[in-house]
């Protein structure tokens, strides 16, 4: 249940926006009641409109892996922004930001910086339809890659809880350019491979799910997908916007060992500021215009407050330790979470990679989109209100991973043992 002053604000939100929200997720609609609205947060603790402390479990959905207002971020930010927010021209900042990002992900041999993780994936999947000349893409179900038409194609996220995973207002014809299979489904890529292996410029994947809530990969699913495209000339691209410096410092493609020809990349790059990028094979990237034939462009693009905040927190993610941290407080969460959920009748699944995980209402391990859409969405939403009044914000999904970050240590995660404990006996 949210506060007074946030819900006198959705009243008036509701006037101007639709649905009162600027991202349907937000507007919390499928655990029901309405939105807190957010004033400030520092470290794992959000501050509610009117003033109450949650615990942070979505960390603006990625990007806050260091916890809000990380002091040196700050800094870099404001000392950009006082050289100007935005020159629309080349700046060192961009070069030093694409190098490292060579650095965490090697396979990323060349880069180009966006705004979104939305334009990452339309100019990679774009570069790949020009490298090949093919047009067809293949996703899984319940796959979400942003909001490009033809990727709206039974999308996870958002999409899955309005129980609209195919948005209105995509032409057929463009949806057809989108094949879709199974997550870690070996049998259905190669069926589909077999069928039209010929016309697939793409595949598009999330190496570890995080939009129909968090389900690993299986290792030799992930392998059939690179040999297959290998095997038939076409792309792989790791959508690497969530898991990207969060499952490992080289995302999911350091974590299995696997190279994938393209890199999507967002949320955590941009330390909280709007950044995507997409990079990969030199021959591939070298299509990108004004090098060749594949037009991409952006105004904001390389912004250097959002090139600054990226910097620093690649610096930050580097110090020593960081990971082996970051995977010790997740694991404590996901810990405390199952522990508590033995209090409950409902059959609940945690699911973990790295400082990604999802509470599963479901009685079975989820692997695809197959199981997760039979999860119990209302005990869910129950779960997640009983949370919410207890101070703690947990994404308001059944099918969104939560993000702890490297500021989920002590206290804060007293609030959410005891908050866990009493929300999963009350269910
Ligand atoms: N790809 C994945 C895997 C995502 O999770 C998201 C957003 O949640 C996107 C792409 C789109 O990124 P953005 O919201 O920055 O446009």
């Amino acid at each position: 249940m949210s506060d007074a002053v946030s819900r006198a604000l959705h009243e008036k939100a509701l006037q101007v926006m639709p649905g009162g929200v600027n991202s349907p997720v937000r507007a919390f609609q499928s655990v029901g009641g309405s939105p807190v609205y957010i004033q400030s947060a520092s470290g794992p603790w959000l501050k509610g409109a009117d003033g109450r402390r949650y615990v942070d479990y979505i960390g603006s959905w990625g990007p806050m892996i260091l916890g809000h207002a990380r002091a040196e971020v700050v800094e870099a930010i404001c000392e950009a922004a006082q050289q100007s927010s935005s020159f629309g021209a080349p700046t060192q900042g961009e070069v030093a930001l694409a190098e490292k990002i060579r650095d965490f992900v090697p396979s990323m041999q060349m880069v180009r910086l966006t705004s979104s993780g939305t334009e990452a994936v339309m100019g990679a999947l774009r570069v790949a339809r020009g490298y090949t000349g093919r047009d067809l893409v293949v996703k899984c179900i319940g796959a979400y890659h942003g909001g490009a038409d033809y990727l709206l194609v039974k999308a996870g996220s958002g999409a899955a809880t309005l129980g609209a995973p195919d948005s209105a207002g995509v032409p057929k014809a463009i949806a057809s350019t989108t094949s879709l299979v199974h997550y870690n489904d070996i049998e259905g890529i190669q069926q589909l491979f077999k069928a039209r292996g010929r016309d697939v410029a793409a595949v598009i994947v999330e190496p570890v799910a995080g939009n129909m809530g968090c389900v690993a990969p299986e290792l030799a699913w992930l392998e059939e997908l690179r040999s297959l495209t290998e095997e038939y000339d076409s792309l792989l691209v790791f959508d690497e916007v969530m898991t990207g410096f969060r499952v490992a410092r080289g995302g999911a493609q350091e974590r299995f060992g696997l190279t994938p020809d393209l890199t999507c990349l967002g949320k955590i790059l941009g330390g909280g500021l709007p950044v995507g990028a997409y990079g990969g094979r030199r021959d591939v990237m070298s299509m990108v215009a004004p090098s060749g034939p594949v037009y991409q462009a952006g105004t904001l693009s390389g912004n250097p407050l959002a090139v600054a905040a990226g910097i620093r927190t690649l610096e930050l993610l580097d110090e020593e330790g960081f990971y082996e941290r970051l995977e010790s407080c997740a694991q404590t969460v996901a810990s405390i979470l199952a522990e508590a959920s033995k209090r409950s009748s409902a059959q609940v699944q945690i699911q973990r990679v790295g400082a990604m995980l999802t509470a599963f209402f479901s009685p079975e391990p989820v692997r695809s989109w197959r199981e997760a859409d039979r999860c119990d969405r209302d005990a869910f939403g129950r779960w997640h209100r009983s949370m919410l009044e207890r101070g703690v914000y947990w994404p308001p999904s059944q099918f969104e991973a939560a993000f702890p970050s490297i500021t989920h240590e002590g206290p804060c995660l007293e609030v959410t043992e005891q908050a866990a404990r009493e929300a999963f006996a009350a269910l």
